[in-house]
């Protein structure tokens, strides 16, 4: 674990040089790509994502993509991408041929020789074998499948369109292809407890994911589960949930919600997590661009870009990067913001080793409460 900490770090040490490099020379830094599939088949009972239960002009959505990423080529040039991701919404359900056009415009605009991932995400229900081997055909290398839960009980609750049943099939029949295959779930439904962890735990075991994403359901205003009143687990519980995935899964975690063997980690998130520069892409993306020296945050669609100032960004690296066990360098803009008298008086919470700054098993538990605390 402390080797895989390491290497890890010296691919963040890695990265901000290679940030330094490029500005040096005048060119503009690498950015990871983000593609937002706003449609899905039906919203859930938790959803408050961007996304719309309506049939996708596809041809529409696919002419917005490539006008936004020729908007980004002319403002930056052929950088590099490092990753690509295409969330949602159900991405999955997208036609291969949209897809393949999306890819082949991109590799013409940017440089996708150093692409190490291009993550598809999936539902259940929306992938056959046949549409999985022609997406992998066309360059998809990690496949992340929303399967939420294996009860189908759950699942009818939570919305889902899926039975436990096809979405262990989606996974054994990705698990055989040549990708790396992660799974969503969510847990701390009302009357869930410790036991229904270890059952989750066992099955993810049993089914030998190697990566493996679990959120706690929280309760959004504007859906369905926010109209009704729902019993949801006390605060103690939910905690006690959250000790007993680490204790049962057999991977280790890499990021509060996320449980991965190292090869498996999802390298677009982590680029993310560490502060990489990332251009959202598509109605409801998200982007951080970093061009001339300066940081913009930037949304996908109607293509909204604008500057964000040093401390700002600061404490966004902080926020993502405190959610990781590797943690986050201390540079110069980051030393500014922080309370080291703070820090220094809690490091049973928090830790600062090797210019590292890292939450302890401890502090993950109150992350939003020590994010506000470790700044001055
Ligand atoms: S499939 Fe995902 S994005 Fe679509 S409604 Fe359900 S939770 Fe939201």
């Amino acid at each position: 674990m402390k080797q895989f900490r390491y290497s890890l770090q010296l691919k963040n040490d890695l990265l901000d040089f290679f940030i330094l490099l490029f500005n040096i020379h005048g060119m503009n830094s690498p950015h990871n790509l983000y593609i937002h599939v706003p449609f899905c088949i039906s919203k859930c009972n938790y959803c408050a994502f961007f996304s719309r239960a309506i049939a996708p002009d596809w041809e529409y959505y696919q002419n917005q993509i490539l006008h936004e990423v020729d908007f980004w080529h002319d403002k930056l040039g052929r950088i590099d991408v490092p990753t690509i991701f295409f969330g949602g919404g159900t991405p999955s359900l997208m036609p291969v041929e949209t897809f393949n056009n999306i890819i082949n415009h991109i590799s013409s605009r940017f440089d996708l020789s150093d692409c190490v991932e291009i993550t598809l995400e999936s539902n259940p229900g929306t992938l056959d074998e046949k549409k999985l081997d022609d997406f992998i055909a066309c360059g998809v290398s990690r496949l992340s499948v929303g399967a939420q839960s294996f009860d189908d009980n759950e699942l009818n609750f939570l919305g889902r369109r899926h039975d436990a049943k096809t979405a262990i099939k989606l996974l054994d029949t990705a698990m055989q292809k040549n990708i790396r295959v992660s799974a969503d779930f969510i847990y701390g439904l009302p009357g869930h407890n410790v036991q229904n962890i270890i059952s989750l735990c066992d099955q993810i075991n049993k089914i030998g994911l190697q990566h493996a994403s679990l959120y706690e359901l929280t309760i959004e205003k504007n859906t369905p589960f926010g109209q009704m009143n729902l019993n949801m687990p006390a605060n103690d519980a939910m905690a006690d949930m959250y000790l007993a995935i680490q204790d049962n899964i057999k991977l280790p975690r890499y990021e509060v919600s996320n449980y991965a063997t190292p090869e498996h980690i999802c390298r677009h998130n982590q680029n993310i997590w560490d502060g990489a520069p990332y251009i959202g892409l598509g109605h409801g993306a998200r982007g951080r661009v970093f061009m001339d020296n300066t940081w913009f945050e930037q949304s996908g669609g109607d293509i909204k870009y604008s500057k964000i100032d040093n401390k700002t960004r600061a404490i966004e690296k902080l926020m993502t990067g405190l959610r990781t066990m590797r943690g986050m360098i201390i540079d110069d803009a980051i030393k500014n913001v922080l309370d080291f008298d703070f820090i220094n008086a809690h490091n049973d919470l928090v830790k600062i080793e090797h210019n590292v700054i890292r939450a302890t098993d401890t502090g993950i538990l109150i992350l939003d409460d020590l994010l506000v605390d470790i700044l001055r």
